[in-house]
């Protein structure tokens, strides 16, 4: 463990907060003055107006619940010549937990050894005052002290420089790096970790789960990069300016996103087409253009579909990106991740793919949940997503031939070699990545095949609606999903979470 940091100062971040609760107490004061004339007693324009155009809803009271959401400002000079990116971070974090925080933490997640990275801080400041900070968790965190601690409803804002060096490869699977000429760098910043009523989640994931658990936050980005690169990131780039010597710097704009991810490539081609509201943006190599076209017109489908199901997709764009994953596909908050292979060799397993990521903007990207101790809370409803897909797109035949072929026949395998599991424990229980998938992904499908049975369509349709109204951009976690499950079928599903989530064919009980 690597441990650093300047003098201890305390005054930076306390004059922070000292701001923060005079404004509050002036924003008290305007709505007051307010409330004596009403001819002016429209509320004042939100901080997040430049958001705006980045989403299809915008009711008040979901804009008040944002603007508590964490804010990222971020300037980087990306070097690819040298695989290392230089940043600044302006952070923004409210503490809208009832008790006080005594510390803040920051994920390093490129640290992680499934991400293969180097990330470092060089500095943490508030105010222009240095803090004292160390690493933590194998140096996948870093925590900061706050002294004060910042009480309930307080804000506080810090600053932080990092560099990033990444892995590079010629060919083959990377998450986080370099191969085949992809550059693909999720979480390459300092990543506020979450805070609930259990504490700060640091948990390192096994490398066959997925490792990032955030909140959903905005972010302004501003990135140099050589001109050659051309980027699928995260949100929207509103601007653009060509600087000498073979550079560009872009500004990218997202949120309430849960991750901001550069990825790019020198031969990237772009397609675009509008579908229920959104922007769908579709990068690919020139040599796999009719893929490229193909997984658009897939996205497209899935978008209307859940949309439809689930209710409307929020964001006013969606990207889905050739990336070097072999077979496989990754999610994160309006940027879909899907294997070169599934252009190629694979081919026959695009529309899977495609179909399984965008449902994972309902639930990941908009419904949040911790994927290292419930993952089969959002993949076995993304996984499940797809019997919805198939039933209305391809009629309920499809959809049967599919519950039978992709989740009941790995569940029968598994519990066949006595290795059923209780879904209801941490990833690494799981020991492999295929009885992971037979589990978290095929098992947890099935649970939500027998509670859509169970309740009839109309009613799990309306289940599922009702958990994105009230989690939408929030962290939910699986007690959650049952009190909704319970309330709208106005039925006991006990036994039917006993039966598929807390226990397991030949687990002691
Ligand atoms: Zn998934």
């Amino acid at each position: 463990m690597e441990r650093s940091g300047g003098h201890v100062t305390r005054r930076g971040l306390y004059s922070l907060l000292v701001i923060g609760v005079i404004l509050a107490a002036l924003m008290g004061t305007a709505a007051l003055l307010a409330g004596c004339r009403p001819a002016q007693s429209a509320a004042p324009p939100s901080a997040l107006e430049p958001y705006r155009p980045l989403l299809n809803t915008w009711e008040p009271e979901e804009v008040r619940y944002w603007e508590g959401l964490p804010r990222y400002t971020i300037t980087a000079t990306l070097n690819t010549a040298e695989r290392t990116l230089q940043g600044k971070m302006h952070l923004r974090f409210t503490n809208r937990e009832q008790s006080p925080i005594y510390e803040l933490y920051l994920r390093l997640y490129p640290n992680l050894p499934q991400y293969g990275g180097e990330l470092r801080v060089s500095g943490v400041w508030s105010a222009g005052s240095p803090l004292p900070f160390e690493y933590d968790r194998a140096d996948t965190a870093l925590k900061i002290p706050c002294t004060p601690p910042i009480q309930p409803g307080q804000w506080a804002e810090l600053d932080a420089a990092f560099t990033l060096s990444w892995p590079a490869v010629d060919e083959g699977w990377v998450l986080f790096g370099e191969s085949a000429g992809f550059l693909s760098l999720p979480y390459f910043y300092p990543t506020l970790a979450v805070h609930n009523g259990q504490g700060w989640h640091l948990d390192i994931p096994p490398a066959f789960a997925d490792a990032g658990f955030s909140e959903a936050a905005f972010y302004d980005v501003w990135l140099t990069l050589p001109t050659s690169l051309t980027l699928a990131g995260t949100g929207m780039q509103v601007e653009e300016q060509l600087q000498e010597g073979g550079v560009k710097q872009v500004h990218w704009r997202a949120g309430p996103v849960r991750d901001f991810v550069i990825l790019g490539h020198a031969r990237y081609q772009e397609l675009v087409r509008e579908a229920c509201g959104a922007r769908i943006h579709s990068f690919f190599l020139p040599e796999d253009r009719a893929a490229g076209q193909a997984a658009l017109d897939y996205a497209a489908s899935a978008l209307c579909v859940y949309s439809d199901a689930y209710g409307p997709y929020p964001f006013t764009v969606m990207t889905v990106a050739e990336a070097p994953l072999t077979f496989h596909g990754m999610e994160f908050s309006g940027l879909n991740l899907l294997g070169m292979d599934t252009y190629r060799s694979h081919r026959d397993e695009l529309r899977y793919l495609t179909i399984h990521e965008v449902a994972h903007q309902w639930w990941y990207a908009q419904v949040g949940n911790d994927p290292y101790n419930c993952a089969w809370l959002d993949e076995g409803l993304a996984e499940y997503s797809s019997y919805t897909y198939y039933a209305r797109v391809y009629g309920r035949e499809e959809a049967e031939r599919l519950r039978t072929l992709r989740w009941e026949g790995p569940y029968a395998y598994a519990r066949s070699q006595g290795q059923d599991k209780v879904l209801a424990q941490p990833a690494d229980q799981f020991v492999s990545q295929r009885l992971y998938e037979s589990m978290v992904y095929a098992k947890a499908a099935l649970f939500f095949d027998a509670l859509r049975r169970a309740v009839g369509d109309d009613v799990y349709y309306a289940i599922l609606q009702a958990y994105v109204r009230q989690y939408r951009f929030r962290i939910a976690a699986p007690a959650d999903f049952f009190q909704v499950a319970g309330e709208v079928s106005r039925r006991d599903l006990t036994p039917l979470i006993q039966q598929w989530v807390l226990t397991a064919e030949g687990a002691a009980p």
